[in-house]
């Protein structure tokens, strides 16, 4: 059984997947981009469990997780990209990685 509900992002009426009962987010790729934004923010930025940020979004665990990751990969390549074009470097996830493999 699938129900129309309104998406919490674009307020547009979409139909849930049957398959995913506690869909709040229609499928729309600028939805999904702002729902796995949200789940980094709050995962990393706020302190959020997995659980608590899957919850909060509206994703599995698994999903989330996927979401994070991936989300966190572009962050970092973007904070890269910014470093080389500019000089500025904004974040070092790149020397503590590599700190944490050299101390092992
Ligand atoms: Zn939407």
């Amino acid at each position: 059984m699938s129900r129309k509900i309104i998406c919490r992002y674009c307020k547009k009426l979409f139909t849930q997947s049957p398959y995913h009962p506690h869909q709040e987010v229609c499928s729309s790729e600028d939805c999904q981009r702002r729902r796995k934004r949200e789940a980094v923010i709050l995962r990393h930025i706020k302190g959020y469990s997995c659980k608590e940020t899957a919850e909060a979004v509206g994703m599995s665990n698994n999903a989330t997780r996927k979401a994070v990751h991936a989300g966190l990969r572009k962050a970092h390549e973007a904070c890269i990209w910014e470093q080389k074009n500019t000089g500025t470097a904004k974040c070092n996830n790149s020397k503590t990685s590599n700190k944490a493999a050299s101390n092992k």
